[in-house]
């Protein structure tokens, strides 16, 4: 999914992003800054699991992309002490994949899905057993010869990571005994992040370029130290050898095109098709993703759950609607009666 928008966002990663993204992951629990509420309930479930010598209950993390669920996954075996396989959704393509990994996994070890509402059904269904009493069935030979076989795995924690628990299928979500949705994160806890990472990258800055830079990330941290790192390619070339200010992340982020509220010219173009192709909406975002021409998925997961979050777009029944927040940001005023009513 992020792959997707990337291709659209002028703020793209680049392969050193990746490695920084990597090397910015908080490694501890304490290290991981807001979602308060997730940290305190993950610190009791860790203790009570170590106190009982017992792997830790299938735990399941939802909420848009960059908030950190992957980062809670290594940050889980990193506190209880256990090796970690990552995979996702998408590239375990045939029951068969699983197999491997699972078989492979030790006693306590984590397995963590991300996209795992992407699973197929027939590996989900596989997964089932395995889940609830660490056993997978498999058939070997065909027709009449066919046998089934049961294999016993060692006791390991599945963690989930999905843009959208509502795509999960009841059984799948069931089997899950921890379950944490993470919300998009307040300035001030990003700019917590901000500094940080400004620490790790040895970058100077003060706090009103950090602050601005976590005003206009999205709630997101992910985005947030993405942001940091263009400020940082652009004072390095433009302003070399001067702290970070406000005036040179203002500078750096309007060159990228993120304006004051923050939002990208992804944003804005989803923004600017609901108001002028149709009226304000509502449009149903099959529609929205085809005059767009964008992947209905890349709307759902990456780009509107901000703008709806920050009142620029509301969800009815009908469809998407610009709100009278997202008119005023492009200095206009709704035409239609319906528009004028929203609020
Ligand atoms: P997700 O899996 O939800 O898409 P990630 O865990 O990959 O998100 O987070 C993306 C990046 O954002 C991480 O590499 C890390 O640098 C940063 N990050 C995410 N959450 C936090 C947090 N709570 N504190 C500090 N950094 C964070």
């Amino acid at each position: 999914m992020q792959k997707e928008r990337q291709k659209l966002i002028i703020t793209q990663e680049t392969d050193e992003d990746v490695v920084l993204n990597i090397s910015l992951r908080p490694e501890k629990l304490f290290e991981f800054v807001g979602q308060k509420e997730t940290v305190e309930n993950l610190k009791v479930s860790l203790q009570a699991a170590q106190e009982r010598k017992e792997p830790l209950e299938h735990i399941l993390f939802s909420g848009p992309p960059g908030l950190g669920k992957t980062s809670l996954a290594h940050i889980i075996a990193h506190e209880m002490n256990s090796k970690i396989t990552a995979t996702s959704g998408p590239a375990i393509e045939r029951a068969g994949d699983l197999i491997g990994i699972l078989t492979n996994l030790e006693n306590g070890d984590i397995l963590f899905i991300d996209e795992i509402h992407r699973l197929s059904k027939t590996v989900e269904e596989f997964l089932y057993p395995a889940m609830e009493s660490f056993q997978i069935d498999f058939v070997i030979d065909k027709g009449p010869y066919a046998k089934t076989i049961k294999f016993n795995l060692k006791p390991f924690t599945l963690v989930g990571a999905t843009t959208r628990s509502g795509l999960l299928a009841a059984p799948l979500r069931n089997r899950f005994g921890i379950f944490h949705h993470l919300d998009f994160y307040l300035p001030e806890e990003l700019s917590k992040i901000v500094k940080n990472s400004a620490k790790i990258l040895n970058l100077p800055i003060d706090d009103t370029a950090s602050n601005e830079i976590s005003r206009r990330a999205r709630g997101t941290p992910r985005i947030v130290n993405r942001l940091l790192r263009r400020v940082r390619d652009y004072a390095q070339v433009k302003e070399p050898n001067k702290t970070i200010t406000l005036d040179i992340v203002d500078k750096a982020l309007n060159s990228l095109g993120i304006d004051q509220a923050g939002l990208d010219e992804v944003d804005r173009k989803v923004l600017r098709t609901i108001i002028d192709v149709y009226e304000g909406g509502p449009v149903g975002v099959e529609s929205l993703a085809a005059t767009l021409n964008e992947e209905i998925d890349t709307i759902v997961d990456t780009i509107e759950p901000f703008l709806l979050k920050s009142g620029y777009l509301k969800r009815t029944s009908r469809g998407r609607e610009a709100t009278r927040l997202a008119y005023k940001h492009f200095n206009l005023t709704p035409k239609k009666q319906s528009q004028k009513e929203l609020f």
